[in-house]
């Protein structure tokens, strides 16, 4: 069980290594899929109790209005396929941007003036996968704490406008707790927060915030780890089954060669997530609520 946990999560990682360095999509027709996704949301009910104050009392409703979905976008920077149809999404994403690109500063830029959240997407090496997939600027497991810390704060200041860190590939990274350790600090002085995209089953990311008193976020769903409308449109069903179970979810999607098809299954179901409540926000949303009282913000450096 555990080694086919594994095997799953180096094929995601492989994945996304191929859709980063395959050249810019030029999948142009794509055919969007006209079925329904969800059954529409049931009717209220006439029968619905009434409180006491008269207004209906209606759990379901309750329940709608606490689903919140985030979803980040990875591998923007690189001029990659699907990034303007991504921008341009009626609603609230978050763009993870890599560092020292040809179009990190601009993405960066045009993503916070559309409203979207922006996060660095930080190269960091895999357990697998050759050093040319990771981009400029990776984090490597033989790097002194120093050398760590370095690139981290040279990314920072590379990419406008983020409000936090997600990993691009770094299956092996997220599993070295000095490492990890260096990262998280660096965020913590930064005021920004760490998202775990989850390339690594037993990633330690999660732990270390803990203990750090950060917020804890990771990705709960890849939608395009098989880059066709129908499996994105099977992802996004199993999103809606998150909501609700928990309330609120973290998806991880992808521009790249296939980004466009992406962008507009997205764009396609998107309305009816709407029409069943869901509320489209940033990850940062979910990174504030979870700030206890003694969190330190922005350029704090806690003792
Ligand atoms: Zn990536």
């Amino acid at each position: 069980m555990k080694a086919s946990k594994k095997n799953i999560v180096k094929r995601i990682g492989l994945l996304l290594c191929l859709l980063l360095l395959n050249p810019i999509g030029g999948i142009t027709n794509v055919q969007a899929d006209q079925s329904v996704l969800f059954a529409p949301p049931a009717p209220s009910t006439p029968s619905a109790p009434l409180s006491q104050d008269g207004r209906t009392q209606d759990p379901v409703s309750k329940k709608d209005s606490e689903r919140r979905l985030a979803i980040i976008i990875d591998d923007l920077g690189n001029s990659m396929g699907g990034t303007e149809e991504i921008l341009n999404l009626p609603v609230k994403v978050t763009v993870a941007v890599m560092p020292f690109m040809r179009s990190t500063e601009q993405d960066a830029r045009r993503a916070h003036e559309l409203g979207h959240d922006v996060l660095i997407h930080m190269p960091m090496e895999p357990k697998q996968g050759k050093p040319e997939w990771l981009g400029p600027g990776a984090i490597l497991s033989a790097m002194t704490d120093e050398e760590v810390r370095k690139k981290v704060e040279e990314a920072i200041d590379n990419v406008p406008f983020a409000k936090g860190i997600n990993n691009h590939m770094g299956s092996k990274i997220t599993g070295d707790d000095r490492i990890m350790a260096v990262i998280l600090q660096v965020c913590r002085e930064r005021g920004l927060f760490f998202v775990d995209s989850k390339t690594n089953y037993w990633s330690v990311t999660s732990q270390i915030s803990e203990k750090m008193g950060m917020p804890r976020l990771s990705n709960d769903i890849f939608l395009d780890d098989v880059h066709n409308t129908r499996h994105i449109a099977g992802q996004l069903r199993k999103i809606q089954d998150l909501l609700d179970q928990k309330g609120k979810c973290v998806a991880i999607g992808h521009v790249g060669v296939k980004g466009t098809i992406t962008a507009a299954t997205l764009k396609q179901y998107i309305p009816e997530f709407q029409a069943r409540g869901v509320k489209f926000i940033g990850i940062s949303e979910l990174a504030k609520e979870q700030k206890g009282p003694g969190a330190p913000g922005r350029g704090v450096t806690s003792p």
